[in-house]
């Protein structure tokens, strides 16, 4: 077992660490402030080859491993988790789907769009969320295609979104074996982007409504066979809940950092807090949680990486990495005192930010349903 990154892992770690400490971090308040997408932020992630980096190269992407693109998005998010989501984890969110089950067609338009462009990925409606298989959302065959109806909502990115992966009954008697995915392109009459959510935290990233309204989509539009999407949107978590993972390891070390620099110069009865024992075990359990949350969510990324079934292993990551960062955002808050509470330091964005690391993506209570699955075989 060798836990040394090579040569090519450590120069796009540290690629991603510069840019995220010198290009994210100080603007971070500013787009979290406004609730505004990072426009600027995207254009030079770009330009360094720091967004697309699970899409092969042949469609335009970076072409890296999961485990590659983990130690990407960790750095990223230590600048800004809501800035990560808008301009790198959404799109590799919608990615997914199109490189599993996606025809040559569909692979060729819609990764090479997202190469330029970006895509979201819909399946919570207002009355479901958790339970997929109760989605509301109607994909009914109409001639030789389909016809789409229904309401999506919390859906990352959608404003900025030039297509969309949509999850739909095309059976609705067939619960779960009902439902297929589909692309859908924004510009197609009845396609409509409402409202923005206002949020607590990730403020970069913008979550709209989406509603179809008797869209008319095209037989290519489906997206892997009819009845199996269900089965493609638990396959896509295998992949995404990594990805979630690495934003809380990035957040927690931050909270780390920020409390390891305050509590040597912040000064109490006459010594530097760092020197209290109450203080000194937050910061050593910070930095032991932090790492074992590390390692699990590398262990996810890696299974994936080897083609390895890693349903657990990105469960466990999901949770222990989420409920770390809300832990060690809360801890950082309370080490830095008054000013933990400041809109003027990033402690109290933290601990927003952190929040829905532990809802999305399948909340927590959800991931330990799917644990007690897998353990028990049942
Ligand atoms: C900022 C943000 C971005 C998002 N981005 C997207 C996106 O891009 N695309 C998208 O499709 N969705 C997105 N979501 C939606 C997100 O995935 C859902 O909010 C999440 O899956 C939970 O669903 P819900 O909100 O309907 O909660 P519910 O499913 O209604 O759950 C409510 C509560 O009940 C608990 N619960 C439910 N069932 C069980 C059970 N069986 N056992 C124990 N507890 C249970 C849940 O854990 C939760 O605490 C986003 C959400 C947010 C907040």
């Amino acid at each position: 077992m060798d836990f040394n990154l090579t040569d090519e892992q450590e120069m796009i770690k540290n690629l991603a660490r510069e840019f995220s400490k010198n290009e994210i971090a100080p603007f971070a308040d500013k787009y979290d402030k406004k609730a505004e997408f990072p426009h600027p932020i995207l254009a030079k992630a770009r330009e360094l080859g720091l967004v697309n980096l699970i899409i092969p190269h042949e469609y335009g992407g970076v072409g890296l491993s999961p485990i590659d693109m983990i130690l990407v998005i960790e750095e990223i998010a230590w600048g800004c988790t809501g800035i990560a989501v808008a301009v790198i984890a959404t799109n590799s969110l919608t990615a997914e789907p199109i490189m599993l089950v996606g025809n040559e067609n569909q692979k060729k338009k819609y990764l090479n769009l997202l190469t330029e462009e970006l895509g979201s990925y819909c399946v919570t409606e207002p009355n479901t969320g958790s339970d997929m298989a109760s989605i509301a959302t109607r994909a009914l065959r109409r001639g030789k295609g389909y016809l789409l109806d229904g309401r999506k909502t919390w859906i990352s990115n959608a404003h900025e979104a030039s297509f969309f992966v949509v999850f739909a009954k095309t059976d609705p008697e067939a619960g779960h074996h009902g439902i297929s995915a589909f692309l859908v392109d924004r510009n197609l009459p009845g396609v409509e982007v409402s409202k923005k959510l206002p949020k607590m935290g990730q403020r970069a990233t913008d979550c709209c409504e989406v509603v179809f309204n008797q869209v008319e989509l095209p037989a290519e539009a489906l997206l892997g066979k009819e009845g199996d999407g269900f089965k493609l949107a638990m396959h896509v978590f295998d992949h995404s809940r990594p990805v979630v993972a690495a934003l809380g390891v990035g957040l927690s070390q931050r909270a780390l950092d920020e409390c390891i620099s305050y509590s040597k110069e912040r000064e109490a009865f006459g010594k530097p807090i760092i020197k209290y024992q109450g203080i000194g075990f937050k910061i050593a359990d910070m930095g032991m949680r932090t790492q074992a949350a590390r390692l699990l969510t590398y262990n996810a990324a890696w299974k994936s990486t080897v083609g390895e079934r890693n349903t657990l292993e990105a469960s466990y990551a999901k949770t222990f990495a989420s409920d770390t960062a809300m832990w060690a955002a809360i801890e950082a808050v309370q080490i830095h005192g008054g000013y933990g509470y400041s809109e003027e330091y990033p402690l109290e964005k933290l601990m927003r930010d952190a929040k829905v690391l532990q809802i999305y993506e399948g909340t927590n209570e959800i991931q330990r349903l799917v644990m007690i699955r897998e353990l028990t075989g049942d």
